[in-house]
């Protein structure tokens, strides 16, 4: 392909921009370079917030893809390694099933470099993290699959909402609020542009810049998700999670092959287009460095979803006693959990309680309906706090506290987002609180 080319692909690229900002508008080098800047001056705004009581906060990535997948290689000491480095302690594994090994007898599990690993699926439509090999179920309709996991000490999250808002099942744990991949499949032009090998390569330069903001670019609020999930509390308590859904698998590799010939690929190796060297070399000629590593045959690598920015991006923060796979369990149940998305700040310290005179009662809890609740929540940083009753905003608050009488039963749940770079994002999304539910 020519460079005439390319330019002209990306001219028409950039004529069919739509009105609805689209990660491709956040690829911009300024507004990425904003971006950074603004998260940069984030960190230097923030303040430790110290949890008292008994409870600690963990910092929970679910929905990861390793090795085990068809469509991962990732290794589990590279994984271990990318959740230490943003400060994760608990990896839920949800590996896609395959004949050739069972997702919890060979599924990563124990603590791991003070990391916690736990074993699971990504299967039938949802998030399952069993207590034991669920094989044998595996046939089963949806609704009995879950039910036996769940009879036998399991969890289960309904997964990639957007595939199935009309679900309704019963005695599952609850549901993701947030997927990774579903934000990314609503950024058609970003999806079009890296259709192009050339595209990634010119990209290639501000990718390696700013590579965090540059994969958080598709970040957007999940309304849909959320809409739904109030629905399904309406119903039943149901924990709403994040899925970082990781698997470190977009990205280029170009490889020299014999003759004059390169091979585009897939970071799993898989061949998308083979090329004339003379039709790349020169555009390759005008970059950096890549991170090609020791194979002398790769001319250009580039990873747009290492597993440290999947896991930074957003977090399920776990409210519980200790690191171990009983308290997680006991925790997720109870929907003592908050999602955060911590690429833009570290939401650790982020503290939400309904209290009834001395009464504390913590995210996902259930305060007997009385006269006198009253709500309080602070944060590391200034937001804007929405809290949302039923489905609809009924306060609202600015600062790094927010306190809100609770005039009505209902199930309540508070929003939090920061002011980045000019416009308002979502940081913090907070579990129910079910007042007056019994
Ligand atoms: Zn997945």
């Amino acid at each position: 392909m020519s460079r005439l080319l390319l330019v002209t692909i990306l001219a028409l690229i950039s004529v069919s921009r739509a009105t609805a900002e689209d990660a491709l508008d956040r690829f911009a080098p300024e507004r990425l370079a904003a971006m950074h800047e603004a998260v940069e001056a984030l960190k230097s705004q923030r303040v430790e917030i110290p949890r008292t009581g008994p409870l600690r906060e963990y910092r929970a990535n679910l929905h990861v893809h390793s090795l085990l997948s068809h469509d991962s290689r990732g290794k589990i000491e590279d994984i271990v390694a990318a959740a230490k480095s943003v400060g994760t302690q608990i990896l839920m594994f949800t590996d896609h099933t395959a004949a050739t090994y069972d997702s919890f007898d060979d599924g990563h599990q124990g603590l791991r470099d003070g990391v916690l690993l736990i074993p699971g699926a990504e299967a039938k439509g949802l998030l399952v993290f069993p207590r034991e090999s669920f094989r044998k179920f595996e046939a089963s309709p949806v609704q009995d699959f879950s039910d036996v996991v769940r009879s036998r000490g399991g969890l289960t999250f309904v997964s990639h909402l957007e595939e199935r808002m009309d679900w309704q099942l019963t005695g599952i744990t609850g549901n993701e609020i947030y997927n990774t991949h579903a934000d990314f499949k609503e950024e058609k032009r970003l999806i079009a542009a890296m259709r192009n090998p050339l595209w990634l390569v010119t990209a290639s330069g501000l990718i390696r810049k700013y590579p965090q903001e540059a994969y958080s670019a598709l970040h957007d609020y999940p309304a849909d998700y959320l809409k739904r999930w109030d629905q399904l509390c309406q119903l039943a308590p149901h924990t709403g999670v994040s899925a970082n859904d990781a698997h470190q698998n977009v990205g280029l590799v170009i490889r020299k092959i014999d003759g004059d010939k390169v091979r585009v690929e897939d970071p799993l190796g898989e061949k998308l287009i083979e090329l004339p060297a003379a039709a790349v070399q020169p555009l390759l000629a005008t970059l950096p460095p890549s991170d090609a590593g020791a194979d002398p045959s790769i001319l250009f690598k580039l990873q747009l979803d290492p597993y440290a920015n999947a896991l930074r991006h957003v977090a399920t923060h776990v409210l519980m006693p200790e690191l171990t796979q009983p308290a997680l369990w006991e925790a997720l149940e109870a929907g003592r959990a908050f999602v955060a998305f911590d690429w833009l700040a570290d939401s650790t310290g982020f503290d939400a309680a309904v209290f009834a005179g001395d009464a504390r009662h913590e995210l996902g809890s259930r305060p007997a309906w009385s006269d006198g609740l009253h709500l309080q929540a602070r944060a590391p940083l200034p937001g804007h706090w929405k809290l949302i009753r039923n489905g609809e905003q009924v306060a609202e608050g600015t600062g790094r506290a927010f306190e809100q009488a609770i005039a009505e039963p209902g199930i309540y749940r508070l929003e939090l987002w920061l002011d980045v770079a000019g416009a308002e994002r979502i940081w913090v999304l907070g579990n129910p609180w079910f007042v007056g539910a019994e």
